[in-house]
This record gives structure tokens, sequence and C-alpha cells, in this order.
């Protein structure tokens, strides 16, 4: 590794640590510090954050539109404008969030004082991927420092002009010797795994996610995944279908289909697949146009490897609406397939995650065959459920388990600061947002202090004389 000689002023040597090694360093030497303790300091960062996220929302957005054709205004609703509500709410809170919690003593250890006080963990490592490589990357780091922790942040090299903003910004806004950013891909991020964090933060797929759970297991780092899979869509035949097609459509092809809760599939009976059909059809050119490739709103795929593997599903199914393509902009129109059997290893599209602005529709008998149909796969992400009646949401509630479940709206329980984000078994393990946030940030430390008079340990110290005399 390299080191930084001496003679380097102080602010340079903070800005010269570029191997993972040494970001790592210096990061555990800032929190050892102290510096990041403070609850002024937490907020300062925070007000900075927002601060960089305000005056270059421009360039964030050129960079989103570079790396994923994402719109400016998609941008700031998904990404900077997310950020910006997350940071306010947690400064609202913050104060609240960590001032320590009284709790009460048993009568035997009176007049003892106890509480639960939130300290922060340590060095947090981040790895963000490249989906919505500005929010998943900032959305976690807001928790840690709001915590009270140094942070490392790594950026999805698959998003490699909001990767490089974020190396150029943060070290501008941020306490550069709390907050370090290594740009780069698997060597980077193994190196980076390769040292001793308090908690590692993974958002991405499950192979990575087993990758960096093994690595944490070294150290007995604490992990949090934020893992993906299919979200499935319920929709009943009491649901308003016309509306349930705007917001499908919406869910699904926001960020064309890269997005971890995007929904799937949609799961109906035949009437309602019929139904649905040409309201969805209607619903894509409603929102993009009759060639959505010359919308300014539709985003395009990430890179030719997601692209052909995409290009692949749509081949092996029915298309419904959509399928038309253009490998050198990798342009997938808004496109819905039907699909015969779901369990048929040649129908790609019910395989994997699809992570692309492709939605089968699958047909089952009723909402019993759909119950079942979830519970037969992995945990999901997310479930949709798209109905009018009371007793489907009690079943669904009851019945299934998924990291989050919400009724006739896709994508926007992540707009709702106290709710927990993050999944459930396959989909991930640990939750964050909010209060969720510094709670996943921090350890909470248990203190019990005892006056020396009255000596309550006396009943319980031998020879137990207080104790047998206060029997008899
Ligand atoms: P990605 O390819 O950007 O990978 C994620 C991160 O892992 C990157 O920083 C990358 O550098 C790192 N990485 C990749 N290979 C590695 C290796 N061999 N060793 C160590 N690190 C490695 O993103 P992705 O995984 O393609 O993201 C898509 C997946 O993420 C989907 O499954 C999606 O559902 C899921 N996702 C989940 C959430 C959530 O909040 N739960 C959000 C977005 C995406």
């Amino acid at each position: 590794t390299r080191t930084v000689p001496e003679t380097v002023p102080e602010a340079m040597r903070e800005t010269a640590a570029t191997t993972p090694a040494q970001a790592v360093a210096r990061a555990q030497e800032a929190f050892h510090s102290g510096v990041t303790k403070p609850r002024a300091w937490r907020e300062a960062q925070l007000r900075a954050l927002r601060t960089m996220l305000v005056e270059h929302e421009h360039e964030v957005a050129e960079a989103l539109h570079g790396d994923l054709g994402k719109s400016p205004t998609e941008a700031w609703i998904t990404e900077t404008g997310f950020l910006v509500r997350e940071i306010d709410h947690t400064l609202r809170h913050l104060r609240a969030w960590t001032t320590p919690r009284r709790v009460p003593v048993p009568l035997s250890l009176a007049p003892g004082r106890a509480k639960v006080v939130r300290e922060p963990l340590g060095v947090v490592l981040v790895i963000a991927p490249w989906n919505y490589p500005l929010q998943l990357c900032l959305a976690p780091l807001v928790g840690a420092l709001a915590a009270g922790n140094a942070v490392v942040v790594k950026p999805s090299e698959v998003a490699p002009a909001t990767s490089a903003l974020l190396a150029r910004l943060l070290p501008q806004y941020l306490d550069r010797s709390a907050v370090h950013v290594v740009e780069g891909g698997v060597p980077e991020t193994t190196a980076l795994l390769a040292e001793r964090f308090d908690h590692i933060f993974y958002t991405g797929n499950g192979t990575v996610g087993r990758i960096v759970l093994e690595a944490a297991t070294r150290h007995l780092t604490p992990v949090t995944l934020e893992l993906g899979g299919k979200s499935p869509a319920y929709v009943s035949e009491d649901a308003d279908l016309s509306v349930t097609a705007q917001r499908l459509v919406w869910g699904k092809f926001t960020n064309a289909g890269q997005t971890c809760v995007a929904p799937d599939y949609v799961l109906a009976t035949r009437k309602t697949i019929d139904g649905l059909k040409p309201l969805l059809a209607q619903a894509i050119t409603a929102a993009f146009g009759e060639d959505p490739s010359r919308s300014r709103e539709y985003g395009r795929i990430v890179s030719t490897r997601h692209f052909e593997r995409l290009t692949a599903m749509v081949h092996h199914d029915r298309v419904v609406t959509g399928g038309r393509s253009d490998a050198s902009t990798r342009y997938l129109e808004p496109t819905v397939v039907e699909v015969d059997d779901p369990d048929d290893p040649e129908q790609l599209v019910m395989q994997e995650e699809i992570f692309g602005p492709v939605l089968p529709l699958v047909e089952v008998d009723d909402l019993d065959a759909a119950i079942d149909f979830v519970n037969r796969r992995e945990k999901p992400l997310a479930l949709y459920v798209f109905t009018s009646s009371d007793r489907v949401r009690q079943r669904f509630t009851r019945d299934t388990s998924s990291g989050a479940l919400t009724f006739n709206v896709p994508l926007a329980h992540l707009a709702v600061p106290g709710l927990p984000f993050g999944g459930v078994g396959a989909s991930g393990t640990g939750a964050y947002h909010g209060e969720h946030s510094v709670e996943l940030f921090s350890h909470a430390k248990s203190v019990l202090s005892l006056p020396t008079r009255p000596d309550a340990t006396v009943f319980v110290r031998p020879p137990f004389t207080a104790l047998k005399e206060a029997v008899v």
C-alpha cells in the first residue's frame, strides 16, 4: 500500500487516501478521534449533503441520464428529491431518535436507573448498485452519518457517471476525514471486504450478497443485505382495472423496469387478464406516447449484457404489447407478455428477476391459487395487491410474507419515512429509512447505574443472609 508522506499538508493528506485500505484506516482514525459522535457534527454533515444535492441537482441529473437515460423529473422524484426529504425528516427527528430512553428497573434494584443509549457502531461500509446509483448510495449514508458513524462508500461501477460525480462531490461537502468514496468494481470491493468494518450495508443481487456475508463472517461484522427477487402483483377481480393498469405501468416502467421493487409479474384470473390487456397498452401510450423511444420520460437499459438478457426473455413469450428494441441505444420498449406455463424453463421471464421493462401476465384460478403461487416461491421484497375487498386484504396480510405489502399502489411505501425498507428471506435481511436507519447503524447499549446506598445487591450476594431474613 502507498503511504502518504509526512510532508503533505493535512487537507491534502485526507484526499490522498486512495486505496481501499487507506480509506478504511483513515475512517477508523476519524471515528476513534470521536469527531463523528456529537449531534452537531451529524447534523452539519446532513445539512452539507443536502446543500450538495440542491447545488448540483443539474449535474446529478446529467450523470443519471448518462448512466440510465433517466429523465430529470424522474431523477428528482426517485433519487435527488427522495434524498432531500429523507435528510429533512432525519434532521427534524434526530434529537428524539438519539436521546437515551429511560426504562423501569425492578423493585429489587430500586433506586437504580436504567436507560438505552444509541451509540454509533464505528466504520460502516456501503456497497451500492447501479439502478438508483445516487439514492442507494446516499440513503444508507444519511442513516450511517445520522447515527454518528464514519463511512466508506463504494458506488457501482456499472453507473460510472454517477460514481465519478459522487467521488468528486462528497469530499467537497462532507468531513473528509470521516467519509470516503472508493470507486471501482470487483477488485476494489474485494479489497474493501478484506478490511474490518463495524457494519456492512450491501444493496444488490443475492450472489454477491453471499460473498459479502462470507467476508463479514471473518470479522463477525453485522451485515444488512438489501436484495431483490421477483415482486408479484395480484390483481383481484374486484379491482378498478383502469386505475390498476395505470399504476402498474408506472411501477413497472419507471427507470425502464430496473427497480428492485418494480412489480415483476402480474397474477390474475383469465377474466381479469383479458380486461387488463387493452388497459395496459393504453396506459403505456398515455405515459410514453405511441413511440416510447422518443419519450423524454423513458429510460434505457444500463448495459449490453442486461439488454441481451432482457431481449432473450421477450422472444420466448407471447407479446401482448411492445417488444421492439434497439441494441445501439439499449432501448427496450415497455413490453407486456403472456406466460402460458410459469414453470416451463423455456419461459425465461419467470425463471429469474426480470429487472427490466417486461411485464408478464400469469393466469391463476382464484385468490387461493394466487396466495399459493406466492408462497411456493422465495419471499418477495414487495408484494402488491390490487383490490377493493377487505377480505382479500386480510388474506394477503395474514397468509403471505414479504418485505413490504401494499394495496393498490406499487413503489409508494418507499415514500413513507416511518416504514422500514428491507426484505425478508431471499429478498434481504435488515431494513432502513428514517428512524430505522438510525436504529440499524447504532448499537442499543444498556446502561444501568446503582447508587452505593441503599445497597440492593445485599439480597443477591452470598451468604444470602439478608434474603433469608427478608423471606422469614
Ligand atoms: P451491481 O452489479 O451494481 O452490484 C452491486 C454492488 O456489488 C456493486 O457495487 C458492485 O461493484 C459490487 N460487486 C459486484 N460483483 C462483486 C463481487 N464479485 N464481489 C464483491 N462485490 C461485487 O448491481 P446488481 O447486483 O446488478 O443490482 C441489481 C440487483 O440488486 C437486483 O437483484 C435488485 O433487485 C437488487 N436491488 C435491491 C435493492 C433493495 O433496496 N433491496 C435496490 C436496488 C437493487
